[in-house]
């Protein structure tokens, strides 16, 4: 093979006008003359793509089959001549092998970038084309000919590699070399070069010669160092992404398989609130937002750790070869301090905090996804224990992340399934004695588990938002039962059904029409229908509450405010909002005492309702005693077990039919 290009077939390289411009060592030989009396001589254009030539060199007149091509040298065209000494073939050499060659060294030639070089392995001495200098940034006469001085311009961590590769491609009988690495650019900054070769060997077959081309790929190896940047991190943040993370991770599992003492922690972390600062103040804050808060997590870190951006407001980290548990913890505590401080924001300071679940490499994982699911998990704890704050991961949160999974799925059947049935509480008017109202009090048929409380599954609804239909359902029961009610029973007609609202229900914008809907599909009087609403919907954008308050009393409805004083609402809250009764929670109505005592605060919550035009209903009566003070306290209403517990639509009626007074 080394001979292709040695005593096989000569090269030249011709401009347009015939001057030659390269050749190579076999070209040397064919005429007998060194590369640099060639170059600048005028070879004189051929005529035809094949022919037989006679070549005059200095040793004599020799015959040769030429070959002409169109390639380029350079950024410019030119021409490659290729000639074959008639009397160097042997008679049994195929003809293919020497084309082969041929054609290879022309590809080299036509590439645009391509410079040559040919390296003389005995006196270390190289020569290099023109075009290989200069890709260099060098002129002609700038870099000198020993190859040390070569590779002294090869980047200081690529240089091994490079005579690694070297070595091992003149001790093997490989026919090619290739190798890239990056060479020192006269401007000071490297460009990647593939360099492509062939051994020349002497009879021994020791290599005596390296010759090949020289091809710029900076371009393509900067591509797809930002293909490979793409495809490892977030571009907002420039974080490494999920899947940069998870090889990370991948690696420090392996590594704790060998070395049972090296423990890491993972930490997920998801911005509390962010929602909101981006629905309010809009996408591009919020993107800003995210960029701040990946540079303070930085801050917060060690060299060695990971941060990463999983998408959204979730962020990952990988704390390496802690120590102890409270490593891991203390990181947490360190990003709370700096996402407190505040952020500017084009004109806005926020500050924020963060939920953080942390699982510890000690629980044993095999794979990174589970100890990422796992810290996901601990993240949820976090923000259920009320936010700001970090959750360790144990077992047991997840059999109650399993759990919970397979509840909203099965809530999700069960109002397809229609396992949604709707409870009636009484509420008594105190001066009459008798049911002025029912409150609807949804159950679920589960059809393993019988009849499930909505205290089991309301907070999930609420969270899937579940319950938007959940809640549609019952008030659409409740006002249909109601008018069936009247319907049977003549003498029912100010019987008033209670139906609870959901915060998430509240905010609908069509809420309004929702109501109106369900009304006029059961043919109900509007003044018949209470909404129950929470301290919390109070607590959401004033003016939008004051306005659906307002907008629900235009259409007839009543409103009325449940468990009040659990919540965070001051009284004074109160007066801000059109709203007709206040439903003291039970809490302050099971203390009552036999003497008056205990009876301080929901002495004033009612004096405030009074004040306010409200009615006020007390929650939770269970005892004659607590009646008693109710009554006392000059409430309007009751609700409690003394009257009745929650029970179906036939035992209700049958209530109400009884007319009983208490
Ligand atoms: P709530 O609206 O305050 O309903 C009163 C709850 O107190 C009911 O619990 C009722 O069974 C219970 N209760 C009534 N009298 C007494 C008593 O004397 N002593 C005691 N200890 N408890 C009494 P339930 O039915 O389990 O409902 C719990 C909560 O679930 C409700 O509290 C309400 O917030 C929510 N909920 C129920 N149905 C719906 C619904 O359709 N939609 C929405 N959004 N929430 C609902
Ligand atoms: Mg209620
Ligand atoms: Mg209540």
């Amino acid at each position: 093979m080394t001979d292709e290009l040695e005593g096989g077939t000569a090269i030249l390289v011709l401009r347009g006008d015939g001057i030659v411009r390269h050749a190579n060592a076999a070209a040397e030989a064919l005429f007998a003359r060194p590369l640099s009396s060639l170059i600048g001589r005028n070879f004189g254009l051929p005529l035809a793509r094949r022919s037989r030539v006679r070549i005059l060199g200095t040793s004599g007149p020799a015959e040769a089959d030429l070959i002409l091509r169109s390639g380029s040298w350079g950024d410019q065209p030119a021409l490659l001549v290729s000639l074959r000494p008639v009397e160097a073939i042997p008679e049994a050499t195929p003809i293919e092998p020497d084309r082969a060659a041929e054609e290879r060294y022309m590809l080299v030639a036509r590439a645009a970038n391509d410079g040559f070089w040919d390296w003389d392995l005995n006196s270390e001495t190289v020569h290099y084309s023109p075009r290989w200098k200069m890709l260099l940034g060098y002129g002609e006469e700038e870099i000198g000919a020993t190859i040390s001085e070569w590779f002294e311009r090869v980047h200081g961590e690529d240089i091994e590699r490079l005579r690694a590769a070297i070595g091992a491609y003149l001790g093997s009988d490989d026919p090619h070399f290739e190798h890239e690495y990056r060479m020192l650019h006269k401007s000071g900054t490297y460009r990647w070069v593939l360099c492509r070769g062939l051994a020349v060997r002497d009879e021994g077959g020791k290599a005596i010669r390296l010759a090949g081309s020289a091809t710029d790929i900076t371009q393509r190896r900067l591509a797809e160092e930002q293909l490979a940047h793409r495809a490892f991190y977030d571009p907002l943040t420039n974080l490494p992404n999920r899947g940069l993370f998870l090889d990370r991770l991948r690696h420090a599992v392996r590594r704790e398989k060998r070395n049972p003492n090296y423990l890491f922690a993972v930490l997920f972390l998801d911005v509390d609130r962010f929602k909101r600062i981006n629905d309010s103040l809009g996408h591009t804050v919020g993107d800003r937002m995210l960029v701040l808060v990946a540079r303070r997590l930085e801050l917060s870190l060690r060299p060695g750790d990971t941060v990463a951006r999983l998408g959204g407001d979730e962020f990952t980290i990988l704390l390496d070869d802690i120590h102890t548990v409270s490593d891991a913890t203390h990181v947490a505590d360190r990003i709370q301090d700096e996402l407190a401080k505040p952020f500017q924001l084009t004109g806005h300071e926020v500050v924020t905090s963060a939920s953080i679940g942390i699982a510890l490499s000690a629980a044993g994982y095999d794979k990174p996804e589970d100890i990422v699911r796992d810290a996901d998990t601990a993240m949820y704890r976090a923000k259920a224990l009320g936010k700001a704050r970090h959750a360790l991961f144990d077992t047991g949160m997840h059999e109650q992340e399993v759990r919970l999974l397979k509840l909203e799925a099965d809530l999700r059947r069960a109002i397809e399934r229609d396992e949604l049935l709707v409870h009636y509480q009484p509420i008594i008017a105190l001066v009459s004695g008798r049911i002025v109202a029912v409150e609807a009090l949804v159950r679920w048929k589960h059809p393993e588990r019988g009849l499930v409380s909505p205290g089991e599954f309301i907070p999930l609804a609420e969270e899937t938002g579940l319950i938007i239909p959940i809640g549609e359902f019952v008030m659409r029961e409740a006002c249909l039962q109601l008018r069936a009610w009247q319907l049977s029973m003549p003498g029912e007609t100010d019987l008033a059904v209670s139906v609870n609202l959901s915060t998430r229900q509240f905010v609908l914008p069509d809420l309004v029409s929702r109501v109106e809907a369900v009304l006029s599909e059961s043919d109900l009087d509007p003044r018949l229908l209470l909404l129950e609403i929470t301290e919390s919907v109070l607590m959401e954008k004033p003016e939008a509450v004051r306005n659906m308050l307002a907008q629900l009393r235009r259409i007839g409805v009543r409103i009325s405010i449940d468990d009040f004083g659990t919540g965070y609402s001051s009284l004074a809250y109160l007066q801000r909002f059109p709203i007709d009764n206040l439903k003291i929670d039970r809490s302050f109505v099971s203390p009552l005492g036999e003497h008056g005592e205990n009876s301080e605060i929901a002495r004033t919550i009612v004096n405030i309702g009074h004040n306010l035009g409200m009615t006020v209903i007390a929650e939770g009566v269970e005892t004659a005693t607590q009646l008693a003070q109710v009554r006392e306290l000059e409430c309007e209403g009751a609700q409690g077990h003394l009257f009745s517990h929650p029970i179906d639509s036939e035992m209700t009626a049958e209530l109400i039919a009884a007319g009983r007074s208490w």
